[in-house]
């Protein structure tokens, strides 16, 4: 299911649930995450010209939305962990590779290469196991929502509860101000000459 939550109520943490958005699971941990919106279609064109100008457009564009305290369960800690320890083992077979490749004779370049390749999966998958990325949540190009396009359908109906709550505290404190301001004009005395 997806879910878009106004990136306010994301920052301030009204409209965030107490449950994760991976496994609607109850959180055992809250970490602050920096949700980021996708690079537009058109700006992967710019890949031609090379990396930076890619890069350039991507970090003016990016609509960035945190959150101070982002529900996480224990299966969202774990599955963190295992990303984490798959990841930097990929990663260690590179160096690991030159070694070999001393007393490997011919085969050596190739096995460099293999553990070249697996070494780019293995930084795929800690990318992949970082907190920033779990909760699998993208700022809207306006920044004005953060988008939850595959959450789990308990942290949908969680979401949608927390925003109507937030909303009906927002008309009560509303509803107050203008009493308040109704209560002052009625109070005022014009001045007697
Ligand atoms: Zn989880």
């Amino acid at each position: 299911m997806s879910i878009a939550i106004p990136s306010g109520l994301v920052h301030n943490g009204a409209g965030i649930p107490d449950l994760c958005s991976r496994h609607g699971e109850s959180a055992s941990v809250r970490k602050p995450v920096k949700f980021w919106s996708k690079p537009p279609a058109w700006s992967y064109l710019l890949i031609v010209f090379g990396a930076l100008p890619f890069l350039i457009v991507t970090l003016i564009l990016r609509k960035e939305v945190q959150a101070q305290a982002w529900p996480f369960c224990p299966q969202c800690v774990k599955l963190r962990k295992n990303r984490l320890i798959i990841g930097i083992s990929l990663m260690a077979l590179l160096p690991l590779s030159f070694v070999l490749a001393g007393v490997a004779g011919d085969a050596g370049p190739v096995l460099v290469m293999l553990a070249f390749f697996l070494a780019i999966a293995g930084l795929l998958v800690v990318t992949r196991g970082i907190y920033r990325i779990l909760p699998w949540g993208f700022a809207s190009r306006d920044g004005s929502t953060v988008d939850f396009p595959k959450a789990h359908p308990n942290f949908v109906a969680a979401a949608q509860a927390a925003h109507a709550q937030a909303m009906q505290q927002y008309a009560a404190w509303h509803a107050s101000q203008q009493a308040a301001y109704a209560q002052q004009q009625a109070a005022y005395q014009p001045p007697q000459f």
